[in-house]
């Protein structure tokens, strides 16, 4: 599968359609135990001598396709998935980090992401530093002797940056850590962060690689390319007590963590994903370069159009001519910028909360990448918890309207914005 270009990896990638009874599209095994041939087998399969399922909390056959596929789609070693992309993010954290360690994490995150970050992983005793990653420089600069991790989404939601992960995973290095690249808004196919030096890639499936906003999910994709027996991370290469003994490094090699985050991490912590909604999830990432391409070719066209609108202050879209991001969009997302379009209107807070509260096309709610084109005002809803100083850090200004641009007619999504427009006196 491997030199097969990533539409066709997308529709056939991990299904076995012979070892899947003869099945077209991916079965859903929708069992929670699997039968063990002997008491000798389970004990096999528990001591990692011989691989197989056990229990759908650790593998179910369903989700392993999912796995194998997003795996070759971006370019990793082996994958996990789990309940939500929230769900990976803390698997993949909770298995690298313990009480006293330290993150440096991008300040342009996900509003989710930023809280448990700043308030709930400080109760666990693990500390983040936000830094503006602009200048990469200032990831090195963050680094304490028990930082552990740097974290960043290659396209931040909603600031709309596109980061130079060259550049940054240089400074994760030089700091002996795991580079964590949250690829969510690039998508695999706009986006490859390994090719660029990302150690471990999570994704929230809930978005566009389901795409129909029928499903939450999430992955965590290893890259198999972090020394884990650098000295700074002694679970791995020490005799694991939560895994009677096994020495993660020896037994696993390259395959270490993704393997910890399977066999403890989901065994521990539980955010596995349903296999029900695996195979939603395969629907949507069969389509996901043809939607990908319509997506940013809407968002960029209407994006366009919103420059010329008089009502219009400013608009944030990093393949506009007129964007800060435009040379970084060139050089990482060639492809297309992905559908999320951020503006500011004249009247600033109250009339930006109104264009949302006035489109019909546009629902207003809190997701994005559906097919379906969304519409929210953060500073009122999503956001309304962080403090003005934060909402600016992450982004978001009072007067800031983030649309996901969906696959509807063109024309039929300005006139929805026309009409809001005319209702602001
Ligand atoms: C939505 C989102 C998440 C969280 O994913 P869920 O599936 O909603 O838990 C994480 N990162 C980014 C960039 C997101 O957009």
């Amino acid at each position: 599968m491997s030199d097969q270009k990533f539409a066709t990896n997308a529709l056939h990638a991990g299904h076995d359609v012979a070892s899947n009874g003869g099945t077209r599209a991916v079965p859903i095994y929708q069992s929670t135990a699997y039968v063990f041939n002997n008491s000798d087998h389970a004990a096999n399969l528990f001591s990692l001598a011989e691989f197989g399922n056990i229990y759908t909390r650790i593998n179910n056959p369903t989700n392993d396709i999912l796995e194998q596929r997003l795996a070759a789609l971006e370019g990793g070693i082996a994958s996990v998935v789990c309940s939500s992309g929230t769900g990976a993010i803390n698997t993949a954290l909770l298995v690298l980090l313990k009480a006293g360690d330290h993150i440096v994490a991008s300040n342009s995150l996900y509003g989710g992401t930023y809280n448990l970050f700043s308030v709930t992983l400080p109760r666990l005793g693990i500390t983040t530093t936000f830094v503006d990653p602009s200048d990469p420089s200032n990831f090195g600069k963050a680094v304490q002797n028990n930082t552990r991790v740097f974290f960043v989404e290659s396209l931040g939601n909603p600031k709309l940056d596109v980061l130079d992960l060259k550049a940054i995973s240089k400074e994760a290095k030089a700091a002996e850590v795991p580079f964590i690249v949250d690829n969510t808004v690039a998508s695999p196919a706009l986006l490859n962060p390994i090719e660029h030096g990302a150690n471990i890639v999570i994704h929230s499936l809930t978005k566009y690689i389901n795409g129909n906003g029928t499903a939450l999910g999430g992955a965590i994709i290893d890259a198999g390319t972090f020394n884990w027996a650098n000295g700074k991370f002694p679970e791995f290469t020490e005799p694991s007590p939560g895994y009677h003994g096994l020495i993660y490094h020896d037994a696993l090699g390259p395959a270490a963590f993704i393997a910890k985050v399977r066999i403890e991490g989901l065994r521990d912590h539980g955010a596995c994903l349903s296999p029900f909604n695996a195979f939603q999830i395969i629907q949507g990432l069969e389509t996901l370069e043809v939607r990908m391409k319509k997506h940013s070719e809407n968002a960029l066209a209407l994006a366009q159009w919103l420059e010329s609108r008089e009502e219009v202050t400013w608009v944030n879209y990093p393949g506009l001519t007129s964007s800060k991001y435009k040379k970084l969009a060139d050089e990482y997302l060639p492809e297309g910028q992905s559908s999320i379009v951020t503006f500011g209107v004249k009247g600033g807070f109250e009339s930006s909360k109104k264009i949302a509260d006035e489109t019909k096309i546009f629902s207003l709610l809190a997701n994005i990448g559906d097919t379906k084109s969304l519409i929210i005002h953060p500073a009122s809803t999503t956001h309304q918890q962080l403090t003005e100083e934060e909402q600016e850090s992450t982004g978001v200004t009072q007067d800031l309207i983030r649309l996901s641009v969906g696959l509807e007619n063109l024309e039929d999504l300005k006139a929805d914005l026309e009409a809001a427009f005319a209702k602001l006196d």
